[in-house]
């Protein structure tokens, strides 16, 4: 793991949804390896700006580059970059109507064209690793909200991304699933996998975080190592912030 390569560079991003200036100038450098936590209210741009990241959203100014490969409007471009980039929602986003396996391996069938057992076997071994290998043929409606969740973390993973972005990853799951899903992408991060998570889990970003961003309002307020940023927030917001979660 080298921590002075960076694998994500975001410059000056700022978007507009109308007239609502939404990103006002949001830069940030990951580095690989690097796990980053985002916090900050409801509405600060938390979810927009790592979206940027792998062309869900738009901006109207700035650079991301993503390993190297500067995100342009070009289709093949925006693929090759999603390529490198997965994603897992607060809302597991599952396909209803596919089971656990056909689920983790439709996009590497259709995209990376595997064939079907190379990618069944790859799904499998996904399915031990986030520990629910023995859920394989059930449908997501069968699952509970962190086995789903566990799915939607290997379905990401089949992809084989260099980055992972979670955005909220456990906010919809009742309290007893947050430590199973928090504990996979745990051991995700000790795997070296560059990670961006929005998150409120204060425990989760003291233990596992690198850095720490807050968000308000549209711009990165503050960053800090998680110690100095729970122990010794600078900003007025960031401890109005604190002080209304911890
Ligand atoms: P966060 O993830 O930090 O809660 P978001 O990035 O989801 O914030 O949203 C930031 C702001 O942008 C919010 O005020 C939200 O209402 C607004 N917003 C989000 N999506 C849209 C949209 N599609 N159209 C208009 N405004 C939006
Ligand atoms: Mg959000």
């Amino acid at each position: 793991m080298n921590l002075q390569q960076p694998i994500i560079i975001a410059q000056d991003i700022q978007k507009w949804y109308g007239k609502f200036h939404v990103l006002k100038g949001v830069s940030l450098t990951v580095n690989r390896g690097e796990v980053v936590v985002i916090m900050g209210p409801s509405g600060s741009g938390k979810s927009t700006f790592i979206r940027t990241f792998n062309a869900l959203e738009e901006y109207q100014q700035g650079k991301i580059e993503i390993d190297g490969i500067t995100l342009t409007d070009d289709l093949r471009n925006i693929e090759a970059i999603r390529r490198e980039v997965g994603m897992v929602f607060q809302q597991f986003n599952l396909f209803p109507h596919f089971n656990v396996l056909q689920n983790i391996t439709l996009s590497p069938i259709w995209v990376r064209k595997w064939s079907k057992v190379k990618a069944e076997k790859v799904a499998m071994q996904l399915l031990e690793r986030v520990g629910i290998v023995e859920q394989a043929q059930k449908y997501p409606g069968q699952l509970s909200g962190g086995q789903q969740q566990r799915v939607a973390i290997a379905r990401a993973l089949a992809m084989q991304p260099k980055i992972m972005l979670f955005d909220e990853p456990t906010s919809s799951l009742d309290p007893e699933m947050v430590r199973e899903v928090l504990d996979t992408i745990r051991t995700l991060a000790a795997d070296g996998i560059t990670m961006v998570v929005v998150t409120h889990e204060v425990g989760f970003a003291r233990e596992v975080a690198d850095r720490v961003i807050f968000m308000d309002g549209g711009l990165i307020v503050e960053e800090a190592t998680p110690f100095n940023f729970f122990q010794n927030p600078k900003e007025e917001r960031t401890r109005k912030f604190l002080s209304q979660i911890l």
